[in-house]
C-alpha cells in the first residue's frame, strides 16, 4: 500500500468511529524528505522525527507554502544537551523526562521566542511499564514529586505551554499491558490535567490508544512501510 492510501485508511477509521484527536503524527525517521512531501502535498501537515541530526538536513528539503506550515513534532527522548537545536526545529516535543530537562526547555523556548516569537508546545513523557529508561519518560512518582515541589515550572508561558502527556507501550508488544497502560495514562491525565492531550499509540496499538482515550497518534511504519 502507499503512504497516502495508508494514512487516509486510519483517517477513515478515526472519522468512522467519531474519534476527536488533535493530531496524526506521522514519524518519517529512517525515511527521506520524499515521504514527507508525498504526504504534505496530499494535505497532511503533522510528522515527528526522534533525531535532531537527521530532522535539520531533513525538514529544510520539504517544499511548504507559508498558508500551510509544517508541524513539527520531536518523538524521543528529549535530551538536555540539544535542547536548544530541538526548540529551534520543532514545534511540539513529546519527550520532555525531567526536572533538568524542563527547565533547560523554559530556558532555551524562552530565548528562541525572543528571537522569531515561535511558541512551543510540549507533553511529558511518563514510563509506566518501568522498563529501561533508554526510550525516555518518567516514572510517575518522580512526576509527581516534581509537579509538588516544582508547581511554577508546569505553567503556561507566553513561549512555551504544557500540553499533556505522553507514553509508550511495553517493548514487547504485549497488547494487554499496552492497554493498562494506556488506560494509566488517562487516569494520570484526569488528576493532573484534564482535557489536556493524550500522545500515545503507534502502528501496532494505535487502535487500542483510540479506545483508551489518545488525542495524538504517533505512527511510523503503518504509513510508510518498514525502516
Ligand atoms: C518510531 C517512533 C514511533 C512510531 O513507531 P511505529 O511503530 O513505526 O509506528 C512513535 N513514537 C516514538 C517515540 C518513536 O520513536
Amino acid at each position: 500500500m502507499n503512504p497516502i492510501e495508508a494514512l487516509n485508511q486510519i483517517k477513515d477509521y478515526i472519522y468512522i468511529h467519531a474519534y476527536k484527536i488533535t493530531a496524526l503524527v506521522v514519524v518519517t525517521k529512517n525515511h527521506s524528505h520524499e515521504i514527507i512531501q508525498i504526504l504534505y502535498d496530499a494535505g497532511h501537515s503533522d510528522f515527528g522525527e526522534n533525531k535532531i541530526q537527521e530532522a535539520e538536513k531533513k525538514f529544510p528539503l520539504v517544499k511548504i507554502t507559508p498558508e500551510k506550515p509544517l508541524i513539527k513534532h520531536h518523538v524521543g527522548p528529549f535530551q538536555t544537551g540539544n535542547a536548544k537545536k530541538t526548540v529551534n526545529l520543532f514545534d511540539w516535543i513529546h519527550g520532555v523526562s525531567s526536572v533538568n530537562g524542563l527547565k533547560s526547555l523554559i530556558e532555551k523556548a524562552k530565548k528562541q521566542y525572543d528571537k522569531n516569537q515561535k511558541k512551543i508546545y510540549y507533553l511529558i513523557q511518563l514510563n509506566l511499564t518501568r522498563e529501561s529508561t533508554k526510550t525516555g519518560g518518567m516514572f510517575l512518582e518522580d512526576f509527581e514529586k516534581a509537579i509538588e515541589s516544582n508547581t511554577d515550572l508546569f505553567k503556561n508561558f507566553p513561549f512555551l505551554e504544557w500540553k499533556g502527556f505522553m507514553t509508550m507501550g511495553p517493548s514487547s508488544g504485549d497488547l494487554i499491558i499496552t492497554r493498562k497502560v494506556f488506560k494509566e495514562l488517562k487516569r494520570i491525565q484526569e488528576k493532573y490535567k484534564p482535557n489536556s492531550e493524550l500522545s500515545m499509540g503507534m502502528s501496532n496499538d494505535w487502535k487500542i490508544a483510540l479506545e483508551e482515550g489518545a488525542t495524538i497518534l504517533r505512527i511510523g511504519t503503518a504509513i510508510t512501510g518498514p525502516r
